[in-house]
């Protein structure tokens, strides 16, 4: 029972061309697993034949395993679900069969495969987990609970979330739960050909969102490829299909050039003595349609890339020196994922070569291990309980605490595990989980005392310090980004060094604006969660002040340490048809040239003068008073208020009011609002000669050391109440 056999969406086709079929994994025919299991019980003790297939795989990669339980877990799981169908009509325990095969041919160890066997037992049968326990032991039973799924009965629409996110927990403390869950997962898209097409749309749309990105990160390539051609025949039939004619008609072409590439780098490799298998290996449809969507025009390159199998790391460096030597390198191509290995445990060199017609082949290069580890990730790892075997430790386990320390424990499952307990309900845990998985590249930067943080490319100091400090976070007060201070709202590049400076004030607040900056879920769950129970003081005395200005004068009040009105601008602003007006600029935003402003005559017969932006101008027009024209008049000379936000550190006013002076500005007034969190607040109403100093000014105080933001006086209400 293949998947070109039974998924009606993959349509049957010419018997695919034999350089597509993977190599190494053969084609079981489950139907004649089925006719095993239908023979019934057998003899105590002797190997059923039906598990004769799992069991050559598992005995291919561990030859001294104790294959009784999986007899045991085959005899329980045949007779529980005897009687049971599939939707195809065969009998059911060809499914735990056929996914017990798919984890054993990855090279899954025994633990997994009896679980696997049973994966569906307390689901589907009577069985319970109590049984399990008592017959198979508490790790067999962890990993059968880990994927049985949540009852419709007791979750309703939430039953599909929460069951992801029950996963996903067992995951953290068992890595071989999702190996089963994706294994699974891949029978069923094998065979979904028998559901309505509703259905097969909904599932492969789940598999394609959640499932192939989890197979990426745990690095079962083998798995996220078919996942993927699964799919893209599901959701895609019609390009699926023109993918498919596509490799048909290659494989019917007279002449292959990766084959006659290959032929030429095995000659390369045996002059220079080292030892390696070249083979050739197709790309999946997916892959191909992503090529050919890329490059417009496939050629005969592009079907497939060469995989260089060597026995040892240094031999994989050889191979590429022996490439680039006797072949003609595209050296842009080359990647060393041995030296700065992916995220997902994924190892090899990575290179192409041209040949006399111009086309370009990639190269692989990695040794056998790297080959198993690239295939089956995790589920190569084996028992994540025992301590590593000598071949494990390999390789794998690198230093530091980077995300490679413990494969099984990635830093971004971690991170999923953080941000998912926070998160209030089943819809928003989906979409946060949606999004999480979405964001497939990472960086790494390194914290001052040389460990490293994992983080979605696109990630800022804000991201980085609750990646860090979880929800302490909220007292990171800035950052150093490569030695120099930076804004938390700073974007991280891969291999930044990232210094998170964090206040000692026990009160410390994060800012609302750092929602803009957060990419993962982990910091917007914990900031939306803190503004959920912090309502903002500053917007409620916003509101209140409005209120209150409503009953008493029209203009909004300045605050009490800004000078209301520089009287010096009357003459700057002329009011249409009252030259004589008497003129002030309001101390809400402070307008200047060449600002749009507009005026509202208040008591006394004075035009009071706002940006037209300003959120005063909406008010007063929503309390129905008129707006009066004005425009400014021919002075330059001007007034303006600046806020300077920085860090608190000694020397900080010298160094701003010497860069003002420096810009040949006047300084007015200044106000310094005592620290809070070290963060300060400077306030300098300035006496520009020439407004049109203004950008030059504020990028003057933005460079003073500290500062990491200067604007216009905004709201002056708003300021005064942080
Ligand atoms: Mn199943």
């Amino acid at each position: 029972m293949s998947a070109e056999a039974t998924n009606p969406a993959v349509s049957p086709a010419p018997a695919p061309p034999t350089a597509h079929r993977r190599k190494g994994r053969p084609r079981i025919d489950l139907r004649r697993l089925g006719r095993a299991a239908l023979l019934g019980p057998t003899t105590r003790d002797r190997l059923p034949d039906a598990i004769s297939h799992v069991v050559e795989a598992h005995r291919a990669h561990h030859p001294d395993a104790d294959l009784d339980p999986l007899r045991r877990a085959y005899v329980l799981a045949e007779s529980s679900h005897r009687g049971q169908m599939r939707k195809s009509g065969e009998p059911y325990i060809t499914h735990p069969l056929a996914v017990t095969l798919i984890l054993a041919e990855l090279g899954a160890e025994t633990t997994t495969l009896t679980a696997s066997l049973l994966h569906d037992t307390v689901e589907d049968t009577d069985v319970t987990l109590d049984q399990v326990r008592e017959q198979f032991g508490e790790e067999v039973r962890y990993l059968v609970d880990g994927v049985t799924k949540l009852e419709k009965v007791d979750y309703g629409a939430a039953a599909e979330p929460e069951t992801f996110r029950k996963m996903l927990v067992a995951t953290g403390n068992d890595v071989r739960v999702m190996s089963i869950k994706l294994a699974d997962r891949l029978h069923n898209m094998r065979t979904l050909g028998v559901m309505r097409p509703e259905k097969q749309e909904r599932i492969a749309k789940v598999t394609r969102d959640v499932l192939i990105p989890l197979a990426e990160r745990l690095g079962v390539q083998a798995l996220k490829t078919e996942l993927e051609d699964l799919v893209f025949a599901i959701l895609h039939p019609e390009e699926y299909q023109h993918t498919r004619e596509l490799i048909v008609d290659n494989a019917a072409q007279d002449t292959d050039p990766l084959a006659e590439i290959s032929d030429e780098v095995r000659g390369v490799l045996r002059e220079a003595g080292i030892q390696a298998e070249v083979l050739i290996r197709p790309r999946h449809f997916v892959s191909l349609h992503r090529v050919s969507r890329k490059r417009g025009q496939l050629r005969g390159v592009d079907f497939g890339r060469l995989l260089v199998l060597v026995n040892e790391d240094a031999d994989c460096y050889a191979v590429l020196g022996e490439l680039h030597t006797c072949l003609t390198p595209v050296v842009s191509e080359f990647k060393d994922f041995i030296a700065v290995p992916k995220f997902n445990l994924y190892q090899s060199l990575h290179t192409a070569v041209a040949r006399a017609d111009g086309q370009v082949a990639e190269v692989l290069i990695r040794t056998h291990q790297m080959h198993k580890v690239a295939e089956a990730g995790v589920v190569a790892l084996g028992n994540p309980y025992a301590p590593p075997s000598e071949e494990q430790a390999d390789g794998e386990r690198v230093g530091g605490d980077g995300e490679r320390v413990d494969p099984t424990r990635p830093g971004w499952l971690s991170r999923l595990l953080d941000w998912q307990q926070a998160a209030p309900d089943a819809d928003m845990f989906w979409s946060t989980l949606r999004e999480d998985l979405a964001q497939d590249r990472e960086i790494t930067v390194f914290r001052p005392d040389g460990g490293t943080l994992g983080l979605p490319e696109g990630a800022s100091c804000v991201d980085a310090a609750y990646a860090q400090y979880g929800e302490d976070a909220h007292a990171c007060i800035g950052a150093r980004v490569n030695g120099r201070l930076a804004t938390l709202s700073t974007v991280l590049r891969d291999g930044d060094t990232v210094q998170l400076l964090m206040g000692q004030d026990p009160a410390s607040e994060p800012s609302r604006e750092w929602l803009e900056h957060a990419r993962t879920p982990g910091a917007r769950i914990a900031i939306q969660r803190w503004l959920a129970t912090h309502p903002s003081p500053a917007a409620d005395e916003q509101e209140a002040q409005a209120d209150k200005r409503k009953d008493e004068t029209p203009a909004p009040r300045p605050a009490p340490d800004e000078p209301a009105t520089p009287s010096d601008a009357a003459n700057a602003v002329v009011v249409a048809g009252r030259p004589e007006a008497n003129v002030r600029l309001a101390g809400c935003c402070t307008p200047v040239p060449p600002d749009d402003v507009t005026g509202f005559a208040v008591r006394g017969g004075v035009v009071t003068v706002h940006r037209v932006e300003c959120a005063a101008v909406a008010r007063m027009k929503g309390l129905g008073r008129a707006a009066v024209d004005v425009r400014w008049g021919d002075t330059t000379e001007f007034r303006v208020t600046l806020v300077a936000e920085s860090f608190q550190r000694p020397h900080l006013l010298a160094d701003l009011t010497e860069a003002i002076a420096l810009e040949g500005v006047a300084i007015v007034s200044a106000t310094v609002e005592p620290p809070t969190q070290q963060r300060v607040r400077h306030t300098y109403t300035l006496q520009l000669p020439d407004v049109a100093n203004l950008p030059g000014l504020m990028r003057a105080m933005r460079n003073v050391p500290g500062v990491y933001d200067v604007g216009r006086a905004q709201h002056q209400a708003a300021a005064a109440s942080r």
